[in-house]
């Protein structure tokens, strides 16, 4: 079926209490083990690319490898761009043929980003594109968890609420104390933040930081409100060790396509258990 929006889909989560898996893709192989990983588990799911991967292949080709991957799938497949901050390369993306675009402008200042997001959900809804908005700072791969310091990048409730309110984002990523990268220490998730954003904002709730969570993690947060989890770390790791390990193991071999199958199966298999974790079995 054609590339849809996460709309349909996020919605659909959130009724159910499961979460849709967003796996940020690399090339072809990677995008191809997400989407048949998706399609045998007959799960909805989110290819996404972060603004790099888009600078590194260009918008039209890596569109023109979604598109054919995806053309016959029988499984709802979104494209999203991962956060963004430049409003060129999104509505590149938009024109391109993404069906989702996220636009993080949560290092603004409230009334900047409030503005920044605006402006690109004016951009995307005439084009039945859905967008993904963040408030507060996620934390980065080269923080180390210090609650003092994590505790002022979380997002406010009731700022969250004036923020969606306002912008009417179609999924919404508040920093709960999740962090992007490996986790160095146990995360320390606000479950009553994030209970309280989406009680009052009522917008699907976008897990940032996916890879490392336990699975307690995941349910709690999912059965809370968050419908999108995001992976990319993880997708990374399997993408090099994949690779790596089938080599380390045939090391006079040289035959670049079995080193390919391998690290794909690698990505898929890991990416499998992530949609079956996060309850996407069956729901396509
Ligand atoms: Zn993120």
């Amino acid at each position: 079926m054609p590339l849809e929006n996460m709309k349909v889909m996020l919605a659909k989560a959130t009724a159910g209490r499961y979460a849709v898996g967003a796996f940020n893709v690399l090339d072809y192989n990677s995008a191809k083990a997400a989407v048949q990983a998706a399609e045998e588990l007959r799960a909805p799911v989110i290819l996404q690319t972060s603004a790099k991967t888009v600078t590194f292949w260009g918008s039209r080709t890596l569109m023109g490898w979604l598109r054919e991957l995806t053309a016959s799938s029988p499984v709802p497949v979104a494209v999203h761009l991962d956060h963004c901050k430049d409003l060129d390369l999104v509505k590149e993306c938009i024109e391109a043929g993404w069906t989702s675009v996220m636009i993080d402008a949560s290092a603004k200042p409230f009334e900047e980003n409030l503005s920044l997001s605006r402006q690109v959900v004016e951009m995307a809804r005439p084009r039945d594109v859905t967008v993904e908005a963040e408030l507060g700072a996620i934390v980065g791969v080269e923080d180390d968890i210090h609650v003092k310091e994590q505790d002022s990048h979380l997002a406010d409730p009731a700022q969250a609420a004036e923020f969606c309110a306002k912008v009417q984002p179609d999924c919404f990523a508040p920093a709960i104390g999740t962090a992007h990268g490996i986790y160095k220490g146990e995360p320390k998730i606000a479950y009553h933040i994030l209970e309280k954003v989406a009680a009052t904002t009522r917008v699907p709730i976008a897990l940032h930081g996916g890879t490392g969570l336990s699975d307690e993690v995941f349910r709690r947060c999912i059965a809370l409100g968050c419908a999108k989890v995001n992976i990319s770390t993880q997708v990374k790791y399997a993408f090099i060790d994949g690779f790596v390990a089938y080599h380390n193991a045939h090391n006079t071999q040289y035959d670049p396509l079995k080193v390919i199958k391998a690290q794909f199966d690698e990505m898929k298999k890991g990416i499998a258990a992530n949609i079956q974790l996060f309850g996407g079995v069956g729901k396509a």
